[in-house]
């Protein structure tokens, strides 16, 4: 194999603060330390030092910490340069360091290197990333589960069940006469139950870390001056939309993400929904439409007090309402205040009807709570890991090819079959913890990370 080069990376976040941390790995990083610092700092111990230019100039003075392999981050040798945190000594530090024979690192390529030598492995990378970004406490406490190895532990449980049966089916395999004894029917059974009770704890947990990390989307749609300016800005408790008698005064998409509960919610305020002849409302209009075509849930408001109480009169042409088929959606009577309704539930629920006011607050926590009933959002956290997409996807295709395993076991006693859809199963359980994974999705995946980690 390729030795690999030495990278180098201002690990810290551009601008200024009083430190700012300058990261080398790879073999040459213990020849970088000797020509700028003059001295190989001993390992593990924080070194005051000069960080000097190539005619000798001290460019900064700072704490180097020498890790040397494998017991560093990466485990390569590393060496952590943490000088003053100004956008242009950090360069300067920076340059030096690459004239010293180092390569600027690309995003993620540190926490790649640390993957590639089996310390951690991509859940936990990707961990720290999400740790990194994430917006609520409790997005944070999930990240640092994950880091720490706990979902990629729960992944493992499962992987080392799945072997067990394997080795249990292949037995029958290599002893076909013998096979019913081998496998007595309910033994199976058990085992199988045991095995989609698994899946089960571990996809609904992270789905959970899912809804963590990347929150929902939330369009408030309905037509103009139906309320959904007003209702925003008291979801947000400020005011980031202009409210105005006037129809029509909301004609770009407004973003604002709001916490319920440790849950971010992105929520987006549209241009009300109506034929228009002008070409600015008209084009707020279209991206209001693509904006609720990928939202996981649609608030579509209703103006209560209109006289047309019967709400299909103000419901726009198309169905259902306009929204197209297959986005989850809610019907919310706003402006209860002039009608002298209380705040409640419709006693419909395909869609569910919700009664509120954005001016007087007034059921504002009822939409609060179903926001979060409607993607099946617990509060509590115990036990949550962050999750991606891409590992709910991998859960999902091996919960598929177990349940196709157990199906050939019912049906037919095929027992090579059985063991390669175990196997199928396996493999996409791999994918999470990157034992098999492509170098594409490898790419993928670090490069969305931030450099210099
Ligand atoms: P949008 O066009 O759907 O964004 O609607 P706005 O939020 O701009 O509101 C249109 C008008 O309705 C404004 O004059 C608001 O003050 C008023 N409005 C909005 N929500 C309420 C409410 O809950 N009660 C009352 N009484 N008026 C409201």
């Amino acid at each position: 194999m390729l030795e690999p080069d030495t990278i180098a990376a201002i690990a810290t976040a551009p601008g200024r603060g009083a430190v700012g941390v300058i990261r080398v790995s790879g073999p040459e990083a213990p020849a970088v330390a000797q020509r700028l610092l003059g001295k190989l700092p001993a390992p593990r111990q924080a070194t005051l030092a000069r960080f000097s230019d190539v005619d000798g100039a001290t460019l900064d003075q700072g704490l180097a910490i020498y890790f040397p392999a494998p017991a560093s981050f990466t485990g390569e040798h590393v060496l952590e340069l943490q000088g003053h945190g100004g956008g242009l000594v950090l360069d300067l530090v920076l340059k030096r360091v690459l004239q010293l024979g180092c390569r600027a690192a690309r995003a993620g390529e540190f926490s790649e290197r640390a993957f590639l030598n089996g310390k951690m492995d991509i859940a936990q990378a990707e961990a720290v990333a999400d740790l990194i970004n994430a917006s609520t406490a409790a997005g944070a406490r999930a990240a640092v589960r994950s880091m720490q190895g706990e979902f990629s532990a729960q992944v493992h449980a499962l992987q080392s069940q799945l072997t067990e049966l394997r080795i249990y089916v292949e037995a029958a395999i290599d002893f076909p006469d013998e096979e019913l004894d081998f496998l007595p029917a309910e033994g199976l059974g058990l085992r199988l139950e045991r095995i989609f009770m698994a899946f089960d704890a571990i996809t609904a947990a992270a789905r959970h870390g899912a809804l963590l990390r990347e929150g929902i989307n939330v369009v408030l749609a309905g037509k103009p001056n139906a309320g959904k300016s007003s209702l925003l800005n008291r979801l947000a408790g400020e005011d980031v939309a202009i409210v105005a008698a006037a129809p029509g005064t909301t004609r770009d998409l407004l973003r604002r993400q709001i916490n319920l509960d440790g849950m971010p919610v992105n929520l987006v305020d549209t241009a009300g929904l109506r034929p228009t002849l002008d070409d600015i409302e008209a084009e707020g209009v279209r991206r209001a439409t693509a904006e609720i075509a990928r939202a996981d849930h649609v608030l579509y408001l209703l103006d209560a007090s209109t006289p047309a109480a019967e709400p299909r009169a103000q419901l726009p042409s198309g169905e259902p309402f306009g929204l197209p088929s297959g986005v989850p959606f809610t019907l919310v009577f706003t402006k209860i205040d002039l009608t002298g309704q209380p705040p409640h539930r419709g006693p419909v629920s395909e869609p569910p009807h919700l009664y509120l006011s954005a001016l007087t607050g007034q059921g504002v926590d009822l939409l609060r709570e179903h926001l979060k009933g409607v993607v099946g959002f617990q509060p509590s956290d115990a036990g949550t890991f962050t999750a991606r997409r891409r590992h709910l996807d991998a859960l999902g295709r091996a919960r598929v090819s177990m349940q196709t395993a157990a199906n050939v076991l019912q049906s037919s006693r095929a027992f090579e079959l059985f063991a390669d859809d175990l196997r199928m199963a396996q493999i996409s359980l791999s994918e999470i913890t990157g034992e098999v994974t492509s170098d594409d999705l490898l790419g993928e995946i670090f490069s969305s990370f931030c450099i210099g980690k």
